[in-house]
């Protein structure tokens, strides 16, 4: 009661405005009003098969299925919702962008028998810099609206990779072996996993991650971030 009157009080003095028109909304855990996530731009990947991202890694590791929410755009309203999770400590931008996938998710058909949720790791200097992977945030909204395990001790992050802007696709491929590394083989054998990020560019980031999975012998491996981009 008292909370609740507190949350009232405190909503008055500092409304909470939607990020991409700063309409007043009602409920706090919403980032966006209705009219702007409406905007923000689809790609219905969980429902085609052979899509892009699926494309992008025939010839390089199995892939049971891959989706991504939504096209990434330099300056849009989806650019700065991820600037704001991975440098801004805005946890609660994560929590709902992983809601909108999740719920995009659990009605898709491909993804329905998906057992384990694995984000993918960061560097444990980087987490303890950064409090927090955007990665397990997103698996946590995702895991709100659609129940599955997550799984954080899988496989674990040994390297940072160096900057990948001025590198072609094998150096980039080469700079990133290595840096995972298989944890917890249980976690995952005989399972059908699915791997989390935020982004899904190149695609080597979660190439790399996803060999070192598929040494554990999962019984498949698919793949889910917010945001594609080329
Ligand atoms: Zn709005």
């Amino acid at each position: 009661m008292l909370e609740d009157s507190f949350h009232g009080i405190a909503h008055l003095l500092f409304p909470h405005c939607c990020v991409g028109c700063n309409t007043v909304l009602e409920e706090r855990k919403e980032i966006l009003c209705y009219a702007c996530s409406s905007l923000l731009p689809r790609t219905y990947f969980e429902t085609k098969d052979g899509n892009p991202i699926e494309k992008s890694f025939y010839g390089r590791i199995p892939i049971a299925s891959a989706s991504a929410a939504f096209y990434f755009s330099r300056d849009s309203v989806l650019h700065q919702l991820l600037v704001s999770l991975k440098y801004k400590q805005h946890k609660e931008v994560g929590l709902y962008l992983g809601r909108l996938l999740g719920y995009q998710l659990a009605i898709a058909s491909r993804f329905q028998d998906i057992d384990v949720l694995i984000p993918l790791p960061l560097h444990p200097e980087k987490l303890q810099i950064r409090g927090y992977n955007q990665a397990a945030i997103i698996a946590e909204g995702i895991q709100s609206v659609w129940p599955k395990k997550i799984a954080l001790d899988a496989v674990m992050r040994t390297g940072f990779s160096a900057s990948q802007t001025n590198s072609n696709r094998i150096d980039r491929w080469q700079k990133m072996q290595g840096v995972f590394q298989l944890s917890n083989q249980q976690a995952i054998h005989g399972k059908k996993l699915l791997l989390i990020d935020d982004v899904a560019t190149t695609g080597a980031t979660l190439e790399a991650c996803g060999t070192a999975l598929l040494q554990g012998k999962p019984a498949s491996l698919s793949l889910a971030t917010v945001a594609y981009t080329l």
